[in-house]
């Protein structure tokens, strides 16, 4: 029996902000933050996001300043 493969692959992503070459992630370009969080103010994990590490953890750093300056909601539930 065969299954039929179901193709979960979506878009391949790189990590976008290498790509750009940012070297430090800004907590002010908030427009460029949600979109690296989900509609609850979650961080997307990097398999979702496809973030390389150095970068999913600044990202995870600027998200946490931007909310605790009041310019990013904080998770809610
Ligand atoms: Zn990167």
């Amino acid at each position: 029996m065969r299954q039929s493969m179901t193709v979960r692959r979506k878009k391949k992503k790189r990590c976008q902000w290498c790509a750009e070459g940012i070297e430090f992630i800004d907590y002010k370009s908030i427009s460029r933050l949600q979109r690296f969080m989900d509609n609850k103010g979650k961080i997307l994990p990097r398999r979702q996001t496809g973030n390389c590490a150095r970068h999913q953890r600044q990202l995870a750093v600027a998200i946490k300043r931007a909310r605790i300056m009041g310019l990013l909601p904080f998770v809610t539930y």
